[in-house]
Order: C-alpha cells, then structure tokens, then sequence
C-alpha cells in the first residue's frame, strides 16, 4: 500500500525565537534555516517581516532553500480593506514561498482582544488568503487557540477554519496556543475537524505546557491531520513547542508511522539529527540537554553491570532503536558500580582489543575506583576514560611534555583609568628535542591557559586546530577534610564529533590543565597524529 505524504513545519526562527534569553540575529536565522532545509523540513518559517529590523531584512531577499521559506503575520486588520493595511502589506510584499497568517478562532477573544465581531473576524481570514493567493503564494492559517475556541464554540471555530479552507489555503493549523488540550480532547477534536476539512490540509501546532506537545501532534496525526509544526529541541514560549527531534525519529523508526507515512527527510539526514541538535544549542550558547530523546548524550548510556553484559552480546536487548540511525552513540558507563563486563564492553566500543583474562584490565578496573573515590566521574568523560585505559594499555604514545606553566591574574587600571582584570598564561612544551614558549590571554585563568596550550604545539598544530570547547563545567566537591574541584570539559572537533574529559584537584587550573591536556591527546590519538 502507498504511504501517505506527511508534512512538517518548523517555526524555530518564528515561534522558537519566543523563548526567554533566545535573540536570533540573521546570521543565526540563515544558518538554523539552512541546517533545517538540510535535514528535509518541509516548511520553514523564517519570522514576521515588519515585526523587527532581523524579520524584515531576512525576507527582503529571495533566500534559496529547496524548503518552503514561510513568512508569518496577521490578518488584515478589522475594519481595514486588505489593500489599506500596512502590516498585510509588508507581508504579501516579503520574499517568501508561503505566508502563514495568524488569525483568532475563539469567539471570546475576537470580541475581548481585537474588539470586533465574528463576522468581521472571518471576513479578515477570508480577504487576507485571498489577498495572499492573488500574490501567488501558497498560504497557510494558524488557527489561535482554537481547541480553547472549539470547546467554548465549536461553531465558530470551525467556521474560521472552513473560512480560509474555502478561500484555498493549502493547510488550515490548529493551534493549541496555551498548551494546556491533552492528547484524547486533541484526538476528538481534530477526527471533528477532519469530518469538514480533508485531513491532507490540516495542521497541528502544539504547545508543551503539560509535557504533550509531542503526544499532541501523534494524537491529531491519528485523528487525521497531515502536517506536524515544531520546532528544533522543543524552543519555544513558556514550556516551548512540539519537539521536531523527537517527532522526526518516531515518524522514521516507529512502525505505526514509518509503514503508514512518508515524511521529507531521508535515512541520511536522519542520521544528522544529532548534530543539527547540538549545533542548535552551541549557537545558542546553551547546554546540551543529555538527557533528551534519541540525541542526547545519555539516550543510550547504559550503567549497571548486568545490562553492560547484555548490551554486548545484543544491543536490542536494552536499546528501543539503534543510536547510529540518528546520529548518536551507545555508551556504557564506568562507574563505581563498575564490573569488569563494563569496563569490557566499553573497551570494545572504543576499539581496544583487550582480552579478558589480562591482568591489566583488573588493574585498569583498580584504578577508576580509585579515581571514582576522590571525584572522578568517569561516566560523564568518556574521553578521559579512554585516555586512561590506552595508557594503562600501554597505547598512548608521549607526543609532548608540558614542562612548565604560568598562569597570572592581575588586576589594574587600563589607560582609560577602568578597572580591568587581565589573565595571562605561559606554557614551556617539549617536542621532541624542542622546546617552545607559548604566551596567551583570556578572560580568565582556564581560557588562557587553554589558549597558551594550544597555540602552538609545533607539527601537532594542525590536528588541534579546529579543536574546540564547547562546554566547561566545575563543580566544588566536598569528600573528606577539604573541598576538591571536578571540571569537565566538553570539546568538538571539524567533524562535529564530542567527547568529554575531567580533571580534579583541590586547585581548579590544576583541574582544568588535566581536563584540556586529556582532550588534547584524545584528540591527536584520534586524528592518528605519528608520535
Ligand atoms: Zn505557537
């Protein structure tokens, strides 16, 4: 049987661009926009031409995306024809495949908040898509809080939806503006809508204000609709939007809908979800969320022995999909709970051959909880654990020696007379037979010393040069008499490949150095860098 052709949408630049302390400039807009277009999202609203100066310089140039580049706004306004509207105006004159209006379908608030009448309401959907289509774009309607609008009057918000249907917009969107509708009122709701617009031109806008934003869109899926809006990492106002990179590989991997749905994005693009994720929260300067479905970096980290064990033998046997199909990796942890399968398993993951009657793996064993015991936290820095079981191995080779460093804060008045703090570090490194003398500043001790490092390791330069953190995190222990400093790092390299190191000591640069000097040699082990 032929699959049907589902849609998505994406309104990360637009609705995602909502969230608090999110402030997209172009240069975000155009690169996020092109990592959607990439994966093989369907529509991708780029913002609200008008509404700011980064809207409207966005869709003052035709953008080329195989995507379908939407741009979002009102309605005509009430009382206004849609040839005397400024607002509409700018819309229809924005460079962009499609418009998605935004237009009220709870009769409450067409009285109370555009203060006008249902009738004039609907004659502004109906004039404003007319107007739209006349400009030749494909047209969409966001119908605002329309499950709050359907169970105060059905009627009326049907007939706002039937408005813009009758007058041919492609896709009519329903709207569950406040996020509060939970997955069996959408079901009903939409299979209602549904009986009056043809399922192939209905949409679902969920918000995540009960933690269903996600089970929302599947639930009017189900119910008949035909196209999913959200965004990337569920950003978005409030508790923010239906999460794209969980919906993506649940419509991919999921049987129920990958035998019944055909969506736009390809097995291949499937497999750079991860990537499009993290690379969304490196622009925003944010965390990855480790715990997020299918990419983040716990989604398949196994800890407990006995599943360790299992995992080896069959992956199945603890995994709901395989991570290579979205990008990402199975982990096992090491920990204090560690047994030797654990320590097995991972050593085989990260290519070791090691065979399990060699003594060196019960010391390697040893030695992580001993480690364990004064704040290393193995499992959250694979890097370091692979560090350490190469050297304990005995396969790590001695590419330089930091002989000597200084790192220098100091506080002063600049020429201005403002009172500055100033970090600077100096690195002695051998190579070899030759010695070399690196200075650096940064705007802070551990920046500098990291910027020192690696500004020049002589013929190793070139390995590390795209090398970069992407994450730095201390936290003060307090085990025994006096507090130690754990610091992990997380860095990245041209690949987009991640990897965490640590460092403890009760000095937090000694921490640091061991956690940049980890990733360093991870990083020139990894590139297969000659000793
Ligand atoms: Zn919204």
């Amino acid at each position: 049987m032929a699959r049907e052709r589902l849609y998505l949408f994406d309104t990360t630049l637009r609705d995602g661009a909502q969230t608090n302390g999110v402030d997209f400039t172009l240069a975000d807009k155009l690169a996020i926009a092109g990592m959607l277009d990439g994966l093989g999202i369907d529509y991708v609203e780029g913002g609200y031409p008008g509404a700011n100066p980064t809207d409207t310089e966005l869709f003052a140039t035709k953008r080329k995306f195989d995507t379908t580049f939407t741009a979002f706004g009102m309605t005509r306004r009430p009382g206004r024809s849609a040839s005397n509207d400024p607002g509409l105006a700018l819309l229809l004159d924005a460079k962009a495949d499609a418009i998605c209006f935004v237009a009220k379908a709870w009769d409450y608030h067409v009285r109370v908040a555009l203060e006008t009448t249902e009738e004039e309401n609907l004659a502004s959907i109906r004039d404003s898509v007319k107007a739209a289509k006349a400009k030749g774009r494909e047209v969409l309607l966001d119908c605002e809080h329309f499950f709050d609008g359907y169970k105060a009057n059905p009627k009326y918000a049907l007939a706002c939806a039937k408005a813009a249907y009758d007058e041919g917009a492609r896709w009519v969107v329903l709207c569950d503006t406040n996020g509060g509708t939970l997955p069996h009122e959408v079901a009903t709701i939409v299979a209602e809508v549904c009986k009056l617009i043809p399922g192939d031109h209905v949409g679902i806008h969920a918000h995540n204000d009960t933690e269903q934003a996600v089970a929302n869109s599947f639930a009017a899926v189900r119910a008949g609709a035909r196209q999913i809006q959200g965004t990337l990492n569920g950003l978005g106002e409030r508790c923010g939007n239906a999460n794209l990179v969980s919906i993506i590989p649940t419509l991919k991997l999921k049987p129920e809908f990958s035998g019944t749905f055909d969506i736009g994005v390809s097995d291949t693009a499937l497999k750079k979800l991860a990537q499009v994720s993290h690379a969304l929260d490196e622009r925003l300067n944010r965390g990855s969320n480790r715990h997020a479905p299918y990419v983040g970096a716990s989604a398949f980290a196994t800890k407990a022995g006995i599943h360790a064990s299992a995992i080896a033998k069959d992956p199945a046997t603890y995994e709901h999909v395989a991570p290579e199909t979205v990008g990402n990796k199975r982990k096992v942890l090491v920990s204090e709970q560690a047994g030797k399968s654990n320590i097995l398993a991972e050593l085989e993951r990260i290519g070791i051959a090691a065979d399990k009657n060699d003594p060196r793996i019960g010391r390697l064993l040893e030695i992580v909880k001993e480690r364990e015991t004064i704040g290393y936290a193995y499992e959250a820095a694979d890097a370091s654990f692979e560090m350490l079981a190469r050297r304990t191995l005995g396969t790590v080779p001695n590419y330089f020696d930091v002989t000597q460093f200084d790192v220098n804060v100091e506080q002063r008045n600049n020429a201005k007379g403002e009172r500055v703090t100033v970090c600077m570090a100096v690195v002695k490194v051998k190579i070899g037979d030759e010695k070399m003398i690196s200075a650096a500043e940064g705007n802070g001790p551990v920046n500098a010393l990291d910027r020192a490092l690696r500004k020049d390791l002589g013929k190793y330069q070139k390995y590390i040069d795209s090398l970069k953190l992407t994450d730095f995190r201390v936290r003060i222990l307090n085990g025994g008499t006096e507090a130690v400093t754990r610091v992990l790092i997380e860095s990245e390299d041209e690949n987009g490949d991640r990897w965490t190191t640590i460092g403890v000591s009760p000095n937090i640069i000694d921490a640091s150095f061991q956690a940049l000097m980890d990733s360093i040699i991870y990083k020139l082990v990894k590139s297969g860098a000659p000793a």
